[in-house]
């Protein structure tokens, strides 16, 4: 049993609980098997948008209770957490990440939950660091964190074949963090995560802050601040809707715009160029050489037409979006005995059908925002 399970009791309606768990019992069936792209070549989707990016969630739980991903009103002690034996094993995500590999993605983005939590996570990184693309080049393979466990994890992640970690920090105020991540961790130790993943040459270190108006933005410039000159990698993300109960509100979103009048006013900022498909983040540098940041406009400039991106889920369903309702089910093929090319056919066949893009509809009032998967179960 987890630590937070075992945490004090909390009052809990159960109307709270209800669609959270329906949205883990109802997977779509897979889809009947399609056609394989051409040797070397990604899948597409409906809007052709190539199949490029992976992003694992190896579990559901975390040791943070972060007030806009796991309030813990909802997400307590009575909380259903997924089993051991739900969750797919290292053999089973490897497998399944070398068959998306075959079908183009180059990158796979470890997530949760936090990954960290998951035991041995490195054996994993391990066996995922052998996966070569139809052209036999590695993949880029990378993690996001919480931090509070990274500077144990950061030389063993490495030593497995990490490429790079993301980690989060809303707050260098210790009193804001806590009161956000709603957890017993300081600035201190994420920060020490990050230092140790410099060292051990997981760099750059990228570093996301949510930001919420009202609660965080006063950091907005403490945390630039901080990162500059630092090598690290600062990005701001626009507080998104993801989920079903973090309560989002749109005058809580600070756009990036802003985000970077405010740093632009007290430093010059000009922008970098990027051509890279299925980026999300938009770069600016500091023109006294301070270094990078990044901003993440998921609310105010969707980026759809760009989304490379697949998910796998901690229990082997595959979501095609981040607001996606339902996933469909991989693991019942995987362990009914389905041979490598069957499975390719199945995603090959869900990847072609794929014509998400919520965010380009949430900007024009046309996206159903009901009963949404969590951004603990399916990762960022
Ligand atoms: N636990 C790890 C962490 O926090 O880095 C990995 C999982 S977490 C769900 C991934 C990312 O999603 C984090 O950077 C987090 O800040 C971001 N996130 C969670 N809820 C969000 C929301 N409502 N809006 C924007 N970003 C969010
Ligand atoms: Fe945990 Fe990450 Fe969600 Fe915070 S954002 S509650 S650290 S999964
Ligand atoms: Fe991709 Fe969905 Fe986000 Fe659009 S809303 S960028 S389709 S994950």
């Amino acid at each position: 049993m987890s630590a937070e399970r075992d945490a004090p009791g909390y009052d809990v309606p159960m109307s709270k609980v209800i669609f959270l768990a329906d949205r883990r019992t109802g997977p779509l069936a897979p889809a009947v098997p399609g056609e394989l792209p051409p040797h070397g070549q990604p899948a597409l989707d409906q809007r052709a948008r190539p199949l490029r990016d992976l992003r694992i969630s190896v579990t559901d739980r975390c040791n943070f209770r972060c007030t806009y991903c796991m309030p813990r009103e909802v997400f307590d002690s009575s909380y259903t957490f997924m089993p051991h034996a739900a969750l797919l094993s290292f053999e089973e995500i490897s497998r399944l990440a070398g068959i998306f590999t075959q079908l183009g993605v180059e990158k796979i983005r470890l997530t949760g939950g936090e990954p960290l939590l998951r035991k041995h996570i490195e054996n994993l990184v391990g066996q995922l660091a052998e996966l070569r693309t139809p052209a036999g080049r590695p993949l880029d393979l990378t993690l996001t964190t919480n931090g509070s466990m990274l500077a144990r994890k950061a030389a063993a992640l490495k030593n497995a074949g990490l490429t790079r970690v993301t980690v989060s920090l809303d707050a260098l105020d210790p009193a804001m963090f806590q009161g956000m991540s709603d957890s017993g961790f300081t600035p201190e130790d994420v920060l020490r995560g990050v230092d140790a993943a410099a060292e051990a040459g997981l760099a750059p270190v990228k570093v996301n802050m949510v930001v919420r108006r009202g609660l965080n933005d006063g950091q907005i410039l403490p945390m630039a601040e901080r990162f500059r000159h630092s090598g690290h990698i600062l990005r701001f993300i626009e507080y998104m809707d993801v989920g079903n109960t973090n309560g989002w509100n749109l005058a809580e979103v600070v756009p990036s715009q802003e985000v970077l009048d405010r740093i632009g006013a007290a430093y010059a900022l000009e922008p970098v160029a990027s051509g890279e498909m299925g980026r999300v983040a938009e770069r600016w540098r500091y023109l006294d050489g301070g270094g990078e940041i990044g901003v993440i406009s998921s609310v105010t400039h969707a980026f759809c037409g760009g989304c490379t991106r697949a998910r796998l889920s901690p229990e082997g369903k595959l979501f095609l979006c981040l607001f996606a309702h339902d996933g469909y089910d991989l693991r019942a093929p995987l362990r009914d005995g389905a041979s490598d090319a069957e499975l390719a056919g199945i995603i090959a066949g869900i990847w072609a059908g794929r014509n998400d893009h919520y965010s380009e509809l949430r900007g024009r009032n046309m996206a159903d925002p009901a009963r949404k998967i969590e951004m603990s179960y399916i990762g960022g």
